[in-house]
């Protein structure tokens, strides 16, 4: 496809001319970037109605939002953080100095998908930008109406040369993979990733895989039932439970189970009314195949509520289904919808190996008023990050890391993480020619008892 070889192409001279290893230059960047998404918010609210029916509240609250906060944090940072930083010399190499110099990779690929279609794009962007690369974005073909939003805004903002939006399906996924880039963050599922890092591979490039997987929220019965219902209900149902952190399936002691699903229907019948289908904050799925696929999950399951749905409407009702047998499809692939099943235990340690047992999930959350037992939880269990007594919120802060691990992703972004991501950080060291000392030339020999001393 040559118009991929033909941005590809421009923004690897537009990188080489210099121009974004400028911090003054990222910083105004960033600045249009701001003014982009504040002149055309409506816009992007638009579509994301019509991509996945949220209500502009949502919308901008794990969107727009989120994303200009981003901004303003990156541009409070992004001198400090651009700036080579002087680190500790060795005594035996004085008086030379060491430095680290923050290297932007060059140009960047950036594929997203469709269920937070313009954070997951815009996001990793404003890191990529920060730390002085060149971007060409790869939205979903799924969510078509923020894709034509962000391809729109980036055509009327940018340089193409510098930030491109390469719209389309698979195929050009697989167009743009060939092509050689710097840098690869994906943000998808674990199968696609795979895909992903052997085509990063074959140019030795490197990727940041944010994957997804199948997250636990456990409560224990000395949680806070209700509020922990409360938290469990709005984290699951969020964007209709199409959210790559939303708590897969829940775990409760047994002696809580009954008050614990009580409480969440509550809050289901409280957040979105008698009928969800009728509540204007109710997000729809995705589309067809995808409410297919979600049906197909509850079938055969027993029902706790919910269930109903439309495909005409694209409405999945928020929906708890007993726990089944883990080989049950509902347990293996990850849910991605508004299903919750809910699975019962009696010892914390049961848990902990259920969880350790299956692939590293991208989060945990568990709910416990026992802040012992927490730490024990978090110390035994491998999984990208996640909550204690809460659901979601580590996504929302610049000062926590952001990623899966194993099966759920590899490395991390937001605030520095974000800017580490997109950074080579090479390693200078500046001698002088004032002093030479002798030791380190051939023949070394009659030096070795020095030596040793030295590096003992
Ligand atoms: P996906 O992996 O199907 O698609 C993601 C992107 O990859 C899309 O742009 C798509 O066009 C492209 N793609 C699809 N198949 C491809 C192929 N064979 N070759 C090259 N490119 C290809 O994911 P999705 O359905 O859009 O999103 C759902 C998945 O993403 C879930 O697993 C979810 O957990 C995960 N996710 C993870 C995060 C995170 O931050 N870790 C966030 C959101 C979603």
């Amino acid at each position: 496809m040559s118009h991929i070889d033909g941005i590809v192409s421009a923004q690897r001279a537009f990188f080489n001319a210099g121009k974004t290893r400028d911090v003054d230059f990222r910083i105004r960047q960033l600045g249009i970037l701001r003014r982009a998404l504040k002149e055309n918010e409506k816009q992007i609210l638009d579509a994301l109605y019509a991509d996945l029916g949220k209500s502009d509240y949502e919308a901008y609250m794990t969107e727009v939002g989120i994303v200009l906060e981003d901004i303003r944090y990156y541009l409070k940072k992004i001198r400090r953080w651009a700036r080579p930083r002087r680190v500790r010399t060795p005594y035996y190499h004085l008086p030379a100095s060491s430095w680290i110099y923050p290297e932007p990779y060059g140009v960047a690929l950036i594929i997203a998908p469709w269920n937070y279609p313009f954070q997951l794009a815009v996001a990793p962007l404003v890191a990529a930008v920060s730390a002085g690369n060149c971007a060409v974005i790869k939205p979903s073909e799924f969510s078509v109406s923020t894709s034509q939003v962000l391809a729109d805004l980036a055509r009327r903002y940018f340089d193409p040369a510098f930030i491109g939006v390469v719209t389309g399906d698979v195929a050009v996924s697989k167009a743009l993979l060939a092509e050689k880039f710097d840098k690869i963050f994906f943000t998808g599922s674990p199968g696609v990733g795979r895909i992903v890092m052997g085509a990063a591979a074959r140019h030795l490039t490197p990727v940041t895989l944010e994957l997804g997987g199948k997250s636990p929220c456990i409560v224990e019965k000395d949680a806070d039932i209700p509020l922990s219902a409360k938290r469990i209900a709005s984290g699951k149902f969020i964007n209709a439970g199409q959210t790559c952190i939303a708590p897969d399936y829940l775990l409760v002691q047994r002696s809580v189970r009954d008050s614990l699903v009580d409480e969440i229907q509550g809050h289901i019948r409280k957040f979105f009314g008698e009928n969800p289908a009728e509540s204007k904050v109710y997000p729809r799925i995705i589309n067809k195949n995808h409410l297919e696929r979600l049906s197909g999950l509850v079938e055969g399951a027993t029902l706790i509520c919910g269930g109903d749905h439309d495909p005409e409407t694209l409405y999945f009702a928020p929906t708890l289904v007993e726990g089944t047998d883990l080989s049950h499809p509902i347990m293996q692939e990850e849910i991605f919808g508004p299903i919750l099943p809910v699975l019962t235990y009696d010892t914390i340690t049961e848990v902990i190996d259920m969880v350790n047992s299956r692939p590293k999930p991208l989060a945990l959350y568990l709910f416990t008023g026992d802040a012992g037992k927490a730490k024990a939880v978090m110390n035994k269990t491998a999984f990208g990050g996640g909550c204690v007594n809460d659901t979601l919120i580590h996504f929302a802060t610049p000062h926590l890391p952001f990623g899966g691990v194993g099966n759920s992703g590899m490395g991390s972004y937001h605030g520095k993480f974000g800017f580490d991501t997109f950074t080579h950080y090479k390693g200078i060291m500046k001698n002088t020619f004032h002093v030479d000392l002798p030791f380190r030339y051939p023949p070394f020999f009659k030096y070795i008892n020095l030596l040793k001393k030295v590096l003992r």
